[in-house]
């Protein structure tokens, strides 16, 4: 028997009423994966990351972790088991300083002190958040808000990350650094990411896979250098965003 994937999603549809946001969607991450989802505007790429942490509820098709049925858990309990959501737009409480944010990653957790050291692995790996960590997380930058976003994920203790248009926004130099400092996760602590982008291009940049959403289905799934030599899919997809 091979062992259980990190992540398996099994046909799944999501509905907002008479309209299916993702069909019959299957895709597998194994552990330390970095998996990226891409598609145009309204191909249903926030609905099957928001589906898979069960923010919105799905109409058909199950969600296993290591084996392990997520489907029709609530979102926190999906969130104890190791899977976090950082969604597009970020959802930072602005009024509310940058510790504050951090902690509220750990809302869940009852080790304490295990996670005041992971505030202080977290200022390590975002090191531009330390000395605004008093600050209202209002005024922080985009880039540097995202950072806090993917910080207070960290917190949650999650081992599969879930970034919903992690670029989007942000100046490139910013994109990089945050790249940077996933890839060294994936390397030093073995997280598995699955993250959605307007382009491909970060996908072939960092030679990962590719999932492709168009219209709510998945229409290729494969090694994001070989669908980038694919001239057709190229006109349809490639350099948007
Ligand atoms: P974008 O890049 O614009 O965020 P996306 O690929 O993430 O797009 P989704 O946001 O998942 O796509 O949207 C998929 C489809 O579902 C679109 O047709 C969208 O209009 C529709 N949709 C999204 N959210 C809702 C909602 N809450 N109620 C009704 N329809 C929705």
């Amino acid at each position: 028997m091979t062992a259980p994937a990190h992540l398996e999603v099994s046909d799944l549809t999501v509905r907002y009423g008479p309209l299916s946001a993702v069909r019959n969607a299957t895709l597998r991450l194994e552990e330390r994966e970095m998996v990226f989802v891409a598609g145009p505007n309204g191909a249903g790429k926030s609905t099957l990351l928001r589906a898979i942490a069960g923010v919105i509820p799905t109409a058909r098709g199950s969600v296993h972790l290591r084996g392990r049925r997520l489907t029709g858990l609530s979102a926190d309990r999906i969130v104890g088991a190791g899977v976090n959501l950082v969604p597009e737009g970020r959802e930072i409480f602005g009024a509310l300083s940058v510790v504050e944010n951090l902690m509220l990653g750990t809302y869940l957790r009852r080790d304490r002190a295990a996670a005041r050291e992971d505030l202080d692995w977290v200022l390590d790996l975002f090191p531009a958040l330390r000395p605004r960590l008093g600050d209202s997380a209002g005024l922080l930058s985009g880039g540097q808000q995202q950072m806090l976003a993917i910080g207070r994920a960290l917190m949650t203790r999650a081992d599969l990350l879930i970034i919903d248009e992690l670029s989007l926004g942000l100046a490139p130099m910013i994109v990089e650094q945050i790249y940077e400092t996933l890839l060294r996760l994936r390397k030093e602590r073995g997280l598995t990411f699955l993250i959605a982008e307007q382009s491909f291009a970060r996908a072939v940049d960092v030679d990962a896979r590719l999932i492709l959403l168009n219209t709510g289905s998945i229409v290729r799934d494969g090694r994001a250098r070989d669908l980038a030599r694919d001239e057709a899919l190229e006109q349809s997809y490639f350099g948007m965003g």
